[in-house]
């Protein structure tokens, strides 16, 4: 098996600023894609760059994601143009003594290349993984995609050949001359939490599933 780079590892990778808060290891960079739910997906089209959200799951060395074959954006990312994927999980505000140290405590992580597009079982198998990876336990009761949803679908692919992480924690990195100013420092954590199941009136009614009550951020 082939040893894809440490996470930062390559000309184009490599944490400049700031670089004590670059995570070199593939465990980290799976544990950052793991826990998030929506990416950031670049593509240039026609010398314009746009960023879509994108939900998204990994695949051991690669992450998975679907858009519509109607989607310029998605029909050239299937031709293979380069791409930036990113995820940002937010975890606090810092509040520092000073404008300038005042910060976030965030987890990212950046991926750079190309897509390769996903056709027949695999396919059918990376829409069950996104689907598990954001619903854990919902593919089984629901209807799957029928054979004209499937042709309305680019499943794609992008390799984790080429990442970085980032994460920023700890407390304000306040300038010693600031330490005595008359204002409170410190650190408001932020935690993403699921709400109350709210049910859809149309149709039968149904018990809410017991494997929404397993869902935590
Ligand atoms: C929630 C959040 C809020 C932020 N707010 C600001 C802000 O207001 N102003 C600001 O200047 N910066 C902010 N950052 C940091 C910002 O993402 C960049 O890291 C920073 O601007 C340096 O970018 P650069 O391209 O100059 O860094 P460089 O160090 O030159 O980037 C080199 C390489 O490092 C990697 N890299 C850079 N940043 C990240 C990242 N965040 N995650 C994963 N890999 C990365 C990429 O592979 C990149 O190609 C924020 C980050 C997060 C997650």
């Amino acid at each position: 098996m082939t040893q894809l780079p440490a996470p930062g590892s390559t000309e184009r990778t490599r944490v400049r600023r700031l670089p004590e808060k670059a995570v070199t290891d593939r465990a980290a960079l799976h544990q950052v894609l793991d826990a998030g739910l929506v990416a950031h997906l670049a593509v240039v089209d026609d010398g314009q760059p746009y960023v879509v959200p994108v939900g998204y799951a990994r695949d051991g060395d690669r992450v998975i994601f679907h858009g519509s074959t109607g989607s310029r954006l998605f029909r050239a990312l299937a031709a293979g143009a380069p791409t930036c994927f990113t995820v940002t999980l937010l975890d606090g505000l810092v509040l520092a003594r000073s404008a300038f140290e005042s910060s976030m405590h965030y987890r990212g992580a950046m991926v750079l290349g190309s897509c390769s597009l996903l056709e027949g079982a695999e396919a059918d198998d990376a829409l069950r993984l996104i689907s598990d990876h954001l619903l854990p336990g919902r593919w089984d009761d629901i209807r799957p995609p029928s054979r004209k949803e499937l042709a309305a679908t680019l499943v794609l692919a992008l390799p984790l050949d080429e990442a970085s992480v980032k994460i920023s924690a700890g407390p304000p990195d306040d300038d010693p001359d600031d330490l005595d100013r008359p204002v409170w420092a410190g650190v408001v954590p932020i935690r993403e939490v699921f709400g109350e199941p709210v049910p859809d009136e149309r149709g039968a009614a149904h018990d809410v599933p017991g494997y929404i009550a397993g869902w935590a951020r």
